[in-house]
């Protein structure tokens, strides 16, 4: 069963997703050549702090960090330590809140200075997916329509999507029905609702689409080593359309709520 948030429901998701967004955005502004993973981790548990939240992955699992940090060919589930960013990186912020009970859950991929081209699209065409998928969102839509939105946009650019790793549902819980692959076909699966609510999160690689496991049990890479981009929103499905629980205004997204 997909949970249907009430008004009074949603009222509290609309809160927790702003704070996540808000945390997410400055930690954005942190990202700069010389500053360490751990660093940015700690002041994303401060900020959680100051808005009266904390995080929704500390713990999950035994998960150790405020928030999730991959870097380059680490895909998600980066941990924050002593890595140093440098100039030419990509940084993946992932940032999980849970504030009076409610969870939002969004995430960012940064430029540190000038990408490869090939790179630099990568980024924009798995932001366009993201867009594409949120644009599903709507009632009475299949949520296969929504995976495969986001799986043609990243094929038609030659990228390759991550399989093991799906977005979700999220309400009281970080993860809840359903699962949602970056993949499927169309006019297949459940009808989406108005009242769900959904973290929307491809994960596309410029190489292959495989991916493996680091031995801290918890950074997932790419298996080629190749870059990978992350982009994440938590979207409320409405008979209107979509409406982006964290959307920020400082996020340069083309679709707005
Ligand atoms: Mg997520």
């Amino acid at each position: 069963m997909i949970p249907i948030k009430s008004f009074h429901q949603i009222e509290k998701m609309r809160a927790a997703c702003g704070v996540a967004g808000e945390v997410l955005a400055r930690l954005v502004g942190m990202v700069r050549p010389g500053i360490t993973t751990g660093e940015i981790d700690a002041a994303a548990g401060d900020w959680m702090k100051e808005a009266g939240c904390r995080s929704a992955f500390l713990g999950y699992r035994g998960f150790p960090g405020q928030i999730c940090i991959s870097v380059n060919d680490q895909v998600v589930h980066g941990i924050g330590g002593s890595r140093k960013i440098q100039y030419g990186e990509i940084v993946k912020l992932d940032v999980g809140v849970i504030k009076e009970g409610w969870v939002g859950d969004n995430a960012t991929t940064v430029t540190v200075g000038v990408l490869a081209p090939r790179t630099q699209q990568l980024l924009e065409v798995t932001r366009q997916a993201l867009d594409a998928g949120i644009a599903e969102a709507r009632e009475g839509r299949r949520l296969g329509d929504l995976c495969s939105a986001i799986e043609e946009v990243v094929l038609a650019n030659g990228f390759t999507v991550v399989r093991e790793f799906v977005g979700h549902g999220v309400g009281r819980k970080l993860h809840e029905e359903p699962q949602i692959p970056n993949f499927g076909r169309r006019n297949s699966g459940p009808r989406l609702r108005e009242g769900m609510t959904l973290a929307i999160e491809p994960m596309v690689n410029e190489g292959r689409a495989d991916v493996r496991i680091l031995s801290d049990g918890w950074t997932v890479v790419t298996s080629d080593n190749k870059p990978s981009a992350h982009f994440e929103h938590t979207v409320l499905v409405k008979k209107t359309g979509p409406e982006i629980l964290t959307w920020q205004d400082t996020n340069a997204y083309s679709l707005k709520p």
